[in-house]
């Protein structure tokens, strides 16, 4: 295992006169970095890609949250903005995420102290240390970072004494191919291929009116995808759904029983009466290995409990989960799990083979270290591959780090989280994640 350094060495300068730190993506936990070094007096700047704050959480704004609002403010923003005159809504309620956005991340993002360091519609395109590729090791860590960034066709650089990757994983689906790999004959069916969290009832209505869709994936937002298809399916005639999983059945989504977050449980009930009414037809145990087109239809072709099998449709959902962008981080030194794609120490907490669940134990600094010094992933990418993140997870991420970064070693290293239990296990292994 690599020995880490534990030591906070900044940069250069101190923390205001030199380059600040650099957070990447102005979502849930990157604005929460942000209020975190608002309070602790250290000079930021926030690079967004997208045209506004929370722009992967506008993407599926029209989706219900499973949370309700009193796990969903991060709680320095809650001081800052409460000292405003901000007022909470309702705790027990879940919104949706376009009021997130309206309600929290946009107020947020407007207190003077934050809205002055956010640059939005610039995307980083890559981080590195100044002047040094991954294999220069000496005055490594006292050397700055430069990120590269991209807007529009104008490439610059920002310096920073250290980089918070809040970037999130919603712009990087997985494949739906079984093995990982990009589809064979996915650009034969491109135009049929619908991102996950399509917007059924609304603006998209007419892509999946009167016609037949196979939504992929085992996860929440396939349950939610599904839902919102059999209610058009009610009102369309011609509207057909079909499930498609890989496993022998889906778990994570159906067996919710257990699950304090009352919305989730009652979505995978759904999802069961739904299959129960005929409304959502299953085809599960099946591996996708190539698509084609046949005239206007679409044909998923793969295995089906080890015999060859064709699965024909009109339009697909890829609702197969995101993985975390590491082609920015390719000149970065980090440490991740071979299998996860989290921070070695963080993953065994959060493992899908081991962990169906979101219940995490209390993780900070340590836990998100890499070998590279003053570098962190937060919040949804720091779970790699695993699709259990909670907000309330990340606020105690950046609290932590944040922490260290200040210099304060002693609040970095005490770590709290208090989590509603999530006992979707899908292992039935019940003394891990879900006791
Ligand atoms: C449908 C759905 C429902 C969910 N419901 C809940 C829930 O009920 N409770 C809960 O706790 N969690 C929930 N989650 C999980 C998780 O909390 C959210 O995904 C949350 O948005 C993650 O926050 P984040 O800040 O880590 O990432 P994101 O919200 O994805 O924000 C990342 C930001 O980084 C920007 N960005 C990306 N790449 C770059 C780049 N290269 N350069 C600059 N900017 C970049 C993006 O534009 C985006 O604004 C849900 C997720 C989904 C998809």
């Amino acid at each position: 295992m690599t020995l880490l350094d534990l030591t906070p060495r900044a940069a250069t300068g101190d923390r205001l006169t030199g380059p600040p730190v650099a957070i990447i993506g102005a979502g849930p936990i990157g604005l929460a970095a942000a209020a975190n070094l608002v309070e602790r007096g250290i000079d930021f700047i926030v690079l967004e890609a997208g045209d506004s704050v929370g722009a992967s959480v506008r993407m599926w704004g029209h989706t219900r949250l499973f949370s309700p609002w009193r796990h969903l403010v991060d709680p320095v923003s809650r001081r800052m903005l409460e000292a405003t005159g901000w007022q909470s809504p309702d705790p027990d309620r879940a919104p949706s995420g376009a009021e997130l956005v309206e309600h929290y991340l946009e107020p947020l993002s407007r207190l003077d102290a934050i809205a002055s360091r956010i640059r939005t519609g610039i995307e980083v395109i890559g981080v590195a240390r100044r002047g040094m590729d991954r294999t220069r090791t000496r005055a490594r860590a006292e050397t700055p970072f430069i990120l590269r960034t991209r807007t529009g066709d104008v490439v610059g650089e920002v310096a920073a004494r250290a980089v918070i990757d809040a970037s999130g994983t919603y712009r990087t689906p997985n494949s739906l191919s079984s093995d990982g790999l990009g589809l064979l004959g996915f650009d034969d069916i491109a135009d049929a291929v619908a991102p996950a969290l399509p917007d059924v009832l609304g603006a998209e209505r007419a892509r999946f009116a009167g016609r037949r869709t196979t939504v992929v994936g085992a996860g929440h937002s396939a349950a939610n995808t599904l839902l919102a298809l059999a209610d058009l399916s009610a009102a369309e005639p011609g509207t057909e759904v079909t499930w498609l999983i890989r496993n022998r059945h889906a778990a994570r989504v159906t067996s919710s029983a257990d699950d304090d977050l009352a919305d989730r449980a009652a979505l995978g009930r759904r999802v069961d009466r739904a299959i129960a009414d005929g409304r959502i037809r299953v085809v599960d145990g099946f591996e996708i290995i190539r698509a084609r087109r046949e005239q206007d239809r679409v044909e998923l072709l793969g295995l089906r409990r080890g015999e060859v099998a064709t699965h024909s449709t009109d339009v697909v959902v890829n609702a197969t989960g995101f993985r975390p962008d590491l082609s920015i981080l390719r000149e970065i030194r980090l440490d991740l799990d071979d299998v996860v794609e989290a921070p070695r120490r963080l993953a065994p907490l959060i493992d899908p083979n081991v962990h169906s669940c979101g219940t995490v134990a209390p993780h900070g600094f340590r836990e998100l270290m890499h070998p590279e010094n003053g570098f962190f992933v937060v919040g949804m990418k720091s779970y790699g591959r695993a699709p259990t993140f909670l907000l309330a997870t990340g606020y105690e991420q950046v609290r932590s780090v944040t922490s260290w970064l200040a210099g304060d070693l002693a609040a970095a290293s005490s770590v709290e989280l208090v989590l509603p239990a999530t006992g979707v296990c899908s292992t039935g292994d019940r003394t891990g994640c879900c006791s």
